[in-house]
């Protein structure tokens, strides 16, 4: 640790890291892998260039909103508004004034402006939460109704009827699992009903004998209708035509929508809540409010990513095929030389839970399948797909810049792999 070069590593990312590599080292010696007297500069070699764990992964997956790998990879304007906002910041501050101003007012302009509709708007910590707020403000204590065909589990074992139950409003269901009519709703609606809440079923389809109400239908029966649309599309995107957006419904009559910040709308974790503006304004009053609320960061990167540019997720779900192909081939004509490699059809998805029976034809770059381990453990990790005993890389998520990135990678393992190609 007295290495010079060691204590300007734990300057940079503390002494506990640095240790951690330190001691990895030294069991290389203790294992006879090194000798003794390199450890210091084996431990040098191995430092990472950041604090913390997270690493930075490319994802050739071809799932453009990968759960495991962080759902919305944020835009460059969204990274470049969150690393301005990282320290003092005027978030809560009027310049101007030289007094206190409302928090999240500049990301709440850009969401007005790109949502005319909506009479107001709240932001909060995820989708979950937005949900939380709104049952627990306009229903605890009272009933919701809702159709049995929308009792959803989001994933991990979370299931949204037991979230909403735990705000203290009783669930009444209605209808059965694959069909519910307008009837089933009204002769539901009494003293007690404080709403009818519509959940987007969106990562599974039902198909067959089936029936739905639409929001337009469920906002003339006079209770206020909460429609959790989930993914976050702003406007319709014609790409995913199944796929609901706030502005639509909206304009079909509900009071409220919610929805999260980092699938579609490819910003930072958050929930939005956008509608009517005396019920926006009792969840923004509502104690839980506080406890929901989002940091800084998030509001800077939420702002960045409405007012910005196309974010890496539409551009991911929108690229272009003909590019996609060129890319793949040119990375195959790179190292085919010395590996098995070759390209297939590849179908990408839209993943986080959005589009489940969305197809986005595509094509990878097909491997033998021990280079998915080897690439996953890279730096960057390069994560692909195992199919049918191969490593598939589909360069639909990845930016063009880290093409090169994974030749470079490819060839390396090749190096270091003798005999995987066996052609
Ligand atoms: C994803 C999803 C949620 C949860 O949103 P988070 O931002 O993950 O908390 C809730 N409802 C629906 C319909 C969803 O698709």
């Amino acid at each position: 640790m007295a290495d010079p070069r060691l204590q300007a590593a734990a300057e940079r990312i503390g002494a506990r890291r640095v240790k951690q590599v330190v001691a990895a080292a030294q069991a290389l010696a203790r294992q006879g892998s090194i000798a003794p007297l390199a450890v210091a500069d084996e431990a040098v070699a191995r430092m990472p260039a950041l604090a913390g764990s997270l690493t930075r992964v490319v994802n050739a997956t071809g799932v453009v909103l990968h759960t495991n790998l962080g759902r919305a990879p944020l835009s460059t304007a969204a990274v470049h508004a969150l690393i301005a906002a990282s320290g003092t910041t005027d978030v809560e501050f009027d310049l101007s004034t030289g007094q206190r101003a409302p928090r999240g007012r500049g990301v709440l302009d850009s969401l007005r402006a790109a949502v005319p509709d909506a009479d107001d708007i709240a932001v909060v910590n995820n989708g979950a939460a937005a949900l939380v707020l709104a049952t627990t403000a306009l229903a605890a204590g009272r009933e919701i109704i809702i159709s049995r065909g929308e009792l959803i589990e989001i994933g991990d074992g979370f299931r949204l009827p037991d979230l909403i139950r735990s705000t203290g409003a009783r669930l009444r269901e209605v209808g059965t699992t694959n069909r519910t009519n307008i009837d089933d709703y009204s002769s539901a609606i009494g003293p007690d009903t404080a709403c009818i809440l519509k959940i987007h079923a969106s990562n599974f389809r039902m198909s067959g004998f089936t029936r739905a109400v639409s929001v337009a239908q469920l906002s003339s029966l006079g209770v206020p209708v909460v429609v959790d649309i989930g993914s976050g599309l702003l406007r319709p995107d014609r790409l995913l035509p199944n796929e609901p957006d706030v502005t639509t419904t909206l304009r079909a009559g509900a009071s409220l929508v919610t929805a999260s910040g980092d699938k579609l709308l490819g910003g930072p974790q958050a929930g939005l809540i956008f509608g009517n503006a005396d019920m926006v304004k009792v969840l923004r009053r509502h104690p839980l409010a506080r406890a929901l609320r989002v940091d800084k960061l998030t509001l800077a990167a939420l702002e960045a990513t409405v007012d910005g540019p196309p974010t890496p997720t539409w551009q991911a779900l929108h690229a272009d095929p003909v590019i996609l192909r060129a890319r793949t081939d040119a990375i195959i004509a790179s190292v085919s030389a010395f590996v098995d490699a070759y390209i297939v059809a590849s179908d990408g998805a839209v993943g986080g839970g959005s589009a489940p029976d969305q197809v986005l034809p595509g094509c990878a770059v097909s491997l033998p399948s021990d280079f998915a381990r080897e690439l996953r453990l890279g730096n960057p990790p390069i994560v692909g797909r195992r199919e049918r005993g191969r490593c598939l890389l589909d360069l639909r998520c990845v930016p063009a810049e880290s093409d090169e990135l994974i030749v470079q990678t490819i060839r390396r393992i090749s190096q270091a792999l003798p005999g995987v190609d066996d052609r």
